[in-house]
């Protein structure tokens, strides 16, 4: 009905850019030229499959930085679309008031985890809690309309696992050591939910320092999961330095 509804608004209506509104002549694209160009480009580096680091090819060990490839982390592995930059960002940004992006920001999403061999083993898509007012979203919240879509497009079940175990501040102006402290022991399992023996995929829109999905995978692992992984619309650049405590070596040099 949904789809229906989709297909039959996109003939009376001529098609926009989902990134920067402008009229589209198509009708099967979704983003006109320019931000197609700009958006390839941040998808197409390379990047730690763990911390999420921007890095040349040559400089990965099996697909990991120097740094993450010799640890064992609860989030076993990371997989991004791009990097939190127009216009993805845009549309990311877009995406809280505006549910119908779901397919859009879906399917990328659904391409980046279905061309990663290491999440083949997935056999559950799991949503981050979202601390964003539920009221902001017109039917559901980013990280579960991602999840949602992203199990459809690969045929695999979606459930809401995890949820607050207490109320959190929402991370954004956050340094990376406050962000692991507002998230400590913030999410528990939902009741009724098991997760024994599973392997996990957690999904959210954007990452930053990687607090909230480290977290939730700790409590999945508790909870007798086999394996978790994470899949993000979105690397951000954290707002910290090196020198920060938490900082845990994931962003990618500034931009000259
Ligand atoms: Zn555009
Ligand atoms: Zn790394």
């Amino acid at each position: 009905m949904r789809h229906a509804g989709r297909a039959f608004l996109d003939l009376v209506f001529p098609r926009s850019c989902d990134s920067c509104g402008k009229c589209l002549d198509g009708r099967t694209e979704r983003l006109c030229a320019p931000c197609a160009k700009a958006l390839a480009e941040l998808v197409g580096p390379d990047y730690c499959r763990r911390c999420g680091l921007e890095i040349g090819p040559y400089l990965l060990q099996d697909g990991y930085c120097p740094e993450c490839a010799h640890r064992r982390p609860k989030l076993r592995h990371f997989v991004r679309v791009g990097r939190y930059q127009d216009p993805l960002r845009r549309m990311i940004i877009a995406f809280k008031s505006n549910p119908m992006l779901d397919r859009s920001l879906g399917d990328l999403l659904a391409e980046a985890v279905a061309h990663d061999p290491r999440t083949s083993s997935v056999d559950l898509f799991v949503p981050v809690p979202s601390a964003t007012a539920r009221w902001f979203h017109r039917g559901g919240r980013p990280p579960h309309l991602l999840a949602r879509h992203v199990a459809v497009r690969l045929n695999r079940p979606v459930e809401i696992v995890v949820e607050f175990a207490r109320r959190v501040r929402p991370q954004v102006g956050l340094s990376a050591t406050e962000r692991v402290e507002n998230v400590r022991n913030a999410f528990r399992i939902a009741p009724g939910r098991r997760v024994e023996g599973r392997s996990i995929c957690l999904v959210d829109d954007v990452s930053t320092t990687g607090a909230t999905l480290r977290e939730c995978a700790r409590v999945l692992l508790d909870a007798g999961a086999s394996r978790v992984v994470g899949a993000v619309l979105a690397k951000a650049r954290p707002a910290v330095g090196p020198f920060d405590p938490g900082y845990v070596g994931e962003p990618w040099p500034a931009p000259a």
